[in-house]
C-alpha cells in the first residue's frame, strides 16, 4: 500500500519567494496523478521533494503511513524516471537496469529475472546487449522506465518523461504509458506541461499556477468544471473563449446572461447551481469552448453575426476566428462542402450561436467559477450583489 500524502507543503528556494505554497494532496494506492501547469509553476519541484531530492521547508510528507520528511530518497521506496532518461552511456542495456539491484546485493538469478520481466512489459528484449547511444530516442526512454521497474517502488516519479521526443513518438509512447500503467499498478507521480498528456494519463489532474494548486480534479472535471479562469484558459485547445462585459441577471428566479444586446438563459441545472450559493446579479466572464459555439444559417434570435479575421481549415475540422464584444474567439467546427459554400454566400460573416447548456460563468472581480457550488456558504449568510 502505497499512499501518498503532502500536507501543507511549502518550499522556498530564497527568503522572498516561495517555489510551492501550501500543498496538500492525498493521493490513493495505485492512483496515477498528473501535475500539470506552466513552466516555472513548482511541479518538478514538488515531485523532487517527495523524492527526497529537495528539502521541505515546511510541512508534512507521508508515503504510506511513514513520515518521509527526514528520510534520504534511497530509503524512500519510490523511483523516478526523468526528461533527460540519465543512463550510463558506457554500460549495456541490462546493465543498466540491473544496476540498483546490484547496489542492493540481490542474487545474480533474481537480477536477470526481474530485468528480463521489465524488459517484457517494455518490449525492449531484443535491446539488452546494446548500449545507449545505439538507442533510439523512444527506445532510450523505456530503459529508463526499465531501470525504475526493476525496483518494484511503491511510488514511480515521472518528470516530464516523454518531453525529449518528437511529436509522433510522443503521442505513441504516451499510449504506451496508458498500457504500462494497467501492467505495474502502482502509484504514479507524473509531471507535465503538456495538458493533453495530463488529460490522457491522468486519474486525477492537479492544476498548478505560481506555486499554487489551482484544481484538483478528474480529467472531466477540470474540463467540464474549471475552478477559476487559470484553469479555464489552460486546459483544452484551442483554448476557452472568453467574453467580458458580461451581466449574470436574476429576476423573478431565473438566471439570464446578457451581453451583446441578447439575452440568454442560463441552463436550468446550472441555474440550480447558482441558486445554491445564493448568487445575485453580477459582472461576469462568460466562457464558452469553441466547439461549443455552433453554426447558424443566419442571425438573429440568439444567433451572432460578425466578420470571419481567419478561416483555419485542418481536415475534418476548421477554426473560424472572429470578434465579439472586443474579445477574439476561435469556432470550431466541422468541416463540410457547405461550410465552404455559406463562407462565400455572407460575405466573410459568420453566424454562430452559443449553446447555452455548455457556459462556463466566472466572477468578473475573482475570476472563480460561479457554478461550482461553494458548499460552505454558513447558513442565514446574506450574499449581496457582487455588481
Ligand atoms: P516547473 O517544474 O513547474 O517548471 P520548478 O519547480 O522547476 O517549476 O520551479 C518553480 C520555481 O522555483 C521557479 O520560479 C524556479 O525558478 C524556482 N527554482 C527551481 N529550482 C530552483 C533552485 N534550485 N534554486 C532557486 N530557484 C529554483
Amino acid at each position: 500500500m502505497a499512499k501518498v500524502r503532502l500536507d501543507k507543503i511549502c518550499k522556498s528556494y530564497d527568503r522572498e519567494h516561495l517555489a510551492v505554497k501550501d500543498f496538500t494532496l492525498e493521493i490513493e494506492d495505485k492512483e496515477f496523478v498528473v501535475l500539470v501547469g506552466p513552466s516555472g509553476c513548482g511541479k518538478s519541484t514538488t515531485l523532487r521533494m517527495i523524492a527526497g531530492l529537495e528539502d521541505i521547508s515546511t510541512g508534512e510528507l507521508y508515503i504510506g503511513d511513514r513520515l518521509v520528511n527526514r528520510v534520504e530518497p534511497k530509503d524512500r521506496d519510490i523511483a523516478m524516471v526523468f526528461q533527460s532518461y540519465a543512463l550510463y552511456p558506457h554500460m549495456t542495456v541490462y546493465d543498466n537496469m540491473a544496476f540498483s539491484l546490484q547496489l542492493h546485493k540481490m542474487p545474480k538469478n533474481e537480477i536477470a529475472q526481474k530485468v528480463d520481466e521489465a524488459a517484457r512489459i517494455l518490449g525492449i528484449e531484443e535491446l539488452l546487449q546494446r548500449k545507449p547511444k545505439q538507442l533510439s530516442g523512444g527506445q532510450r526512454q523505456r530503459v529508463a522506465i526499465g531501470r525504475a521497474i526493476v525496483r518494484h517502488p511503491k511510488v514511480f516519479l515521472m518528470d516530464e518523461p516523454l518531453s525529449n521526443l518528437d511529436a509522433k513518438l510522443r503521442n505513441k509512447m504516451r499510449a504506451e504509458l496508458v498500457v504500462l500503467r494497467r501492467k505495474i499498478d502502482t502509484t504514479f507521480v507524473y509531471v507535465t506541461h503538456d495538458q493533453v498528456e495530463a488529460m490522457t494519463l491522468g486519474d486525477r489532474i492537479v492544476v498548478m499556477n505560481e506555486g499554487e494548486i489551482q484544481q484538483i480534479g478528474t480529467p472531466e472535471q477540470v474540463f467540464t468544471r474549471p475552478q477559476n479562469l487559470f484553469v479555464a484558459e489552460f486546459i483544452g485547445s484551442p483554448k476557452m473563449n472568453l467574453f467580458r462585459n458580461v451581466r449574470l441577471e436574476l429576476e423573478d428566479g431565473n438566471y439570464h446572461v446578457a451581453f451583446e444586446g441578447k439575452r440568454l438563459e442560463v441552463d436550468p441545472l446550472d441555474a440550480k447551481a447558482l441558486y445554491a450559493n445564493k448568487q445575485q446579479s453580477c459582472d461576469i466572464i462568460l466562457g464558452v469552448r469553441p466547439e461549443h459555439l455552433v453554426i447558424c444559417d443566419e442571425t438573429g434570435g440568439e444567433c451572432f453575426g460578425t466578420p470571419v479575421d481567419v478561416f483555419e481549415m485542418l481536415g475534418s475540422e476548421s477554426y473560424i476566428h472572429t470578434k465579439l464584444g472586443g474579445s477574439e474567439i476561435v469556432i470550431r467546427a466541422e468541416t463540410t462542402a457547405r461550410s465552404f459554400e455559406m463562407q462565400k454566400q455572407k460575405g466573410g460573416q459568420v453566424c454562430y450561436r452559443i449553446m447555452n447548456d455548455n457556459m462556463h460563468i466566472f466572477d468578473a472581480e475573482t475570476g472563480e467559477n460561479l457554478l461550482i457550488e461553494r458548499k460552505q456558504i454558513p447558513l442565514n449568510t446574506q450574499v449581496e450583489s457582487c455588481g
